[in-house]
């Protein structure tokens, strides 16, 4: 049942001929929809409607309808996700808006398996509030024990992006919500990967981006949440025009939107949101718990294959699936140049420093043979040391 699914999905993206691609984590595969929809955006709505496409190509609810579609990937109530700006810029909305909330409280919780750029976030929200918030970074397991009433937000990447290792995300929000503690969640690497549940979780705010599981394309437009309840209790500190009640009333003074438009700050990237738009439309009629079972079925086959064939990775991701996200990590001290003799081989996945190779498994055009013909790539490359060739050792900017 599931299989003939992803038989379907799979048709819906240009793939090039021979590739197995197992980056979709970090840049999800070109769906077809996106690439004809930029197409007709550009022709047609920009080249021959101009400036009325706002209104007669419905430019101008393009966020909240982008919004209301990621919403039914991650459990998020209508009318409380809007596409916007990037992943980091909307982190910084919701920490400024959650320590603006918090009141008294001064500690930033989070941990090291952490995004750095969401901790660099943190530190630059520190510095311009200038108020004596304190970053608190704790080892993973130690979050649960950390969260206390001198807490005032809980900001945490549900799936560390290195590992794969995943939080219990209804555990420690229910734990922060018993202790007054504001949640912040980033879905960077949850949403279109497997279900969420953040209104039954009872998170606060949530953040995550456009262009990976998401398949929006490079640069896409990311999404911030906030839990109806606090809406209008939020002080934006991006207090842009669209946010603003009546934009086109062109007030000299700021006036927040009563709804989640009080999350905009200014006009978004048409084409890009347009792209994501299109792309979300492939989720048409997909349960994400069919995704899931897909997805560790994939992450199951390729570990067993990977440690079959290549004793020398060690497994770098949770043995559990239930721990993990859609993605496989090993460590190798080649693991560069392992990763760049693979791409070579047509088999792309990408390095994360000191020495990690990161596999992400993509259910909508991934298969259990692509899962199986990796590994077996992978072998090839180990066995025969190609990452010893020293055009496998030359970096480039982007790892
Ligand atoms: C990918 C990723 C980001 C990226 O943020 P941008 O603003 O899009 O560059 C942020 N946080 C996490 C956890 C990520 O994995």
């Amino acid at each position: 049942m599931t299989a003939s699914i992803f038989d379907k999905t799979r048709t819906l993206f240009d793939l090039p001929e021979g590739v197995i691609y197992l980056d979709g984590n970090s840049l999800g595969a070109l769906p077809r929809a996106a690439r004809e929809r930029v197409a007709r955006e550009v022709n047609h709505s920009w080249g021959h409607e101009l400036i009325r496409a706002w209104n007669t190509c419905g430019w101008i609810d393009l966020p909240a309808e982008v919004g209301r579609k990621i919403g039914r990937l991650i459990g998020a109530p209508e009318g409380s996700v809007i596409a916007a700006d990037s992943t980091s810029i909307n982190l910084f909305k919701a920490l400024t808006a959650a320590l603006r909330l918090a009141g008294e409280r001064k500690v930033i919780l989070s941990d090291t398996g952490n995004f750095p750029s969401d901790l660099y976030i943190a530190e630059g929200v520190i510095e311009t509030m200038g108020q004596g918030h304190r970053l608190k970074v704790v080892a993973p397991d130690d979050v649960e024990a950390a969260i206390g009433d001198d807490v005032a937000v809980l900001m945490l990447t549900e799936v560390d992006y290195a590992t794969g290792r995943k939080h219990d995300m209804k555990a420690l929000t229910a734990k922060a919500r018993a202790h007054g503690v504001l949640t912040i969640w980033d879905l960077a690497h949850s949403a279109g990967a497997f279900p969420v549940d953040l209104h039954g979780a009872g998170a606060d705010f949530a953040i995550g981006c456009g262009y990976k599981y998401l398949n929006g394309g490079p640069g896409a437009p990311a999404f911030i949440y906030v839990r109806p309840e606090l809406q209008e209790k939020i002080t934006p500190s991006l207090s842009g025009w669209l946010g603003h009640d009546a934009p086109f009333q062109f007030e000299l003074g700021y006036r927040p939107a009563g709804s989640i438009d009080r999350m905009r700050a200014g006009t978004p990237p048409v084409l890009s949101m347009a792209a994501l738009d299109a792309a979300l439309s492939v989720w048409d009629g997909i349960e994400m718990a069919d995704v899931r079972a897909r997805s560790i079925e994939l992450c199951e086959i390729f570990i067993r294959e990977v440690e079959a064939r290549c004793p020398t990775l060690t497994l770098a991701s949770p043995r559990n699936p239930e721990q993990r996200g859609s993605q496989v990590s090993f460590r190798h001290e080649q693991g560069f140049a392992i990763m760049q003799a693979l791409i070579a081989h047509l088999v792309i996945g990408d390095f994360r420093a000191p020495n990690i190779i990161r596999f992400g498994f993509t259910p909508l055009y991934v298969t259990p043979a692509d899962a199986v013909k990796a590994a077996e790539v992978l072998e090839r490359v180990m066995k025969e040391r190609l990452y010893e060739k020293p055009e496998y050792q030359k970096k480039g900017k982007v790892t």
